[in-house]
């Protein structure tokens, strides 16, 4: 019987699955390396892709394929590929765009671990990045080339939490026939639909808010399905594919196929031949977190407001940015597009700096000191001692990292516990 199209909280409940012969209610764990072919015909059309099915599962597995369906319908994207964790998601999206003598363009307040992925490692296989301030899109523009393959953003930066405009971003990069990468790891698909802002390719670590309690590393794309692969700019999609039998990934694949040509390319050469697979069990346990992510990102949004409301107004507090504070820089842009919280993340900066800030991390109880966010629990970190560490004191201060900031991944207990606590802590100083 028709109806109207479900809502992200029944979505997070039952999108992707198909009850299959056990009659399972939940989601079972296919805890399988390999599928039976069912001859050699069928055998041959799976692996010319003229028929859709599971081989082996590094390529894909049934529990898997549930999460991927889910995500992707929760993004209100195309399909989906999930890996072993966010991390490899970001590379296996650049190296399926981009290959040796072309560029990115990236948003410069990232994670320190794609920071240094894409200053550090990917420049030495020659893709090379260029890092510019997305608080003003213009900069995007001024930084595209002939050579230029993607922009990268992440939705809500490192480390002061700016709020960046999808949108803007988006009609920068379709202006000049370049795809836009979201990292929407902050926002979760039930805060921000950013393929509708404009996203062509969406990420997600798993790890953290939708997988939300810290038991998993995992990470997944969306591809939009709808960007053009065949404008131009994108040799790999349009020249025949060393790594999949002459392919032309944007031109020859058949009707239904050809708008997941991206996420067809990730799953078929880098995660096919690089390998970096998600367990069955911890797409499992991805599902579970999904399952609640409405109800929880509502009260991890609603809590960090509270809390940034208190450290607001207290005597040792010289600063706080939380992108649902009214008077916080990233607030009319962030309440246009977001609609149901501003998420977990809050940062202030104590005063005594570094040593106040230290203490205040040694000292305080109920926040775990660990470099995670995202957790049910709430989660505190000093980046300038920890996931910052590497970069350079110029890079730091460049990407607005300051020596008191002090980070606050806020969890699900009794605000009122969390703000005794962060009091406590803060009297010692
Ligand atoms: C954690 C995180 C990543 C990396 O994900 P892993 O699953 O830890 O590899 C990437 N981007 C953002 C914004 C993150 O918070």
């Amino acid at each position: 019987m028709s109806h109207t199209p479900y809502r992200p909280e029944t979505i997070a409940l039952h999108a992707g699955q198909s009850v299959d012969a056990t009659q399972s209610r939940g989601v079972p764990v296919y805890r399988t390396s390999s599928y039976l072919f069912k001859n050699t015909e069928h055998a041959a059309n799976l692996f010319a892709l003229k028929e859709l099915g599971n081989i082996y599962t590094r390529l894909m597995n049934p529990t898997t394929d549930v999460l991927e369906q889910r995500v992707t319908a929760l993004e209100g994207g195309a399909a989906s590929v999930a890996l072993a964790s966010g991390t490899s998601a970001i590379f296996y999206t650049v190296i399926t765009l981009a290959e040796a003598g072309d560029n990115i363009v990236s948003a410069n307040n990232l994670y320190g671990g794609t920071y240094t992925q894409f200053d550090a490692i990917l420049p030495k296989l020659g893709i090379n990045v260029t890092f510019v301030d997305p608080k003003d899109p213009s900069n995007f523009e001024k930084a595209i080339n002939e050579k230029t393959r993607a922009l990268y953003i992440e939705t809500i930066g490192n480390p002061v939490l700016d709020y960046t405009d999808v949108k803007a971003i988006a009609e920068v990069a379709h202006r000049h026939g370049v795809p836009l990468i979201v990292d929407a790891t902050f926002t979760t698909p039930y805060l921000l639909k950013t393929i509708e802002l404009g996203a062509d390719i969406v990420i997600n670590s798993l790890t953290k808010w939708i997988g939300g309690h810290g038991a998993g590393i995992g990470g997944i794309i969306t591809d939009a399905g709808t960007f053009d692969w065949k404008a131009g700019r994108h040799p790999l999609f349009t020249e025949p594919d060393a790594n999949y039998h002459g392919l032309r990934w944007a031109i020859d694949l058949p009707e239904p196929l050809a708008p997941i040509a991206f996420a067809l390319r990730v799953r078929t050469v880098p995660l096919r031949n690089l390998g970096a697979c998600i367990s069955p069990d911890n797409s499992w346990i991805f599902i579970q977190g999904l399952e609640t992510l409405p109800v929880r990102m509502i009260r991890h949004s609603e809590n960090a407001l509270t809390i940034a409301e208190h450290l607001k107004s207290h005597p040792k507090v010289s600063w706080v940015r939380y992108p649902g504070l009214k008077d916080d820089p990233s607030y009319p842009a962030a309440s246009r597009d977001l609609k149901n919280g501003f998420g977990g993340m809050v940062v202030f900066g104590v005063k005594g700096g570094y040593e106040a800030a230290v203490k205040i991390i040694d000292s305080i109880r109920l926040f775990s000191h660990v470099a995670n966010v995202g957790d049910a629990k709430s989660l505190i970190l000093h980046p300038a001692s920890t996931s910052h560490s590497q970069l350079t004191e110029e890079q730091q201060l460049q990407s607005g990292l300051s020596s008191e900031l002090i980070r606050l991944s806020v969890g699900l207990e009794h605000p009122a516990d969390l703000i005794e606590a962060l009091d406590q802590a803060l009297a010692g100083v």
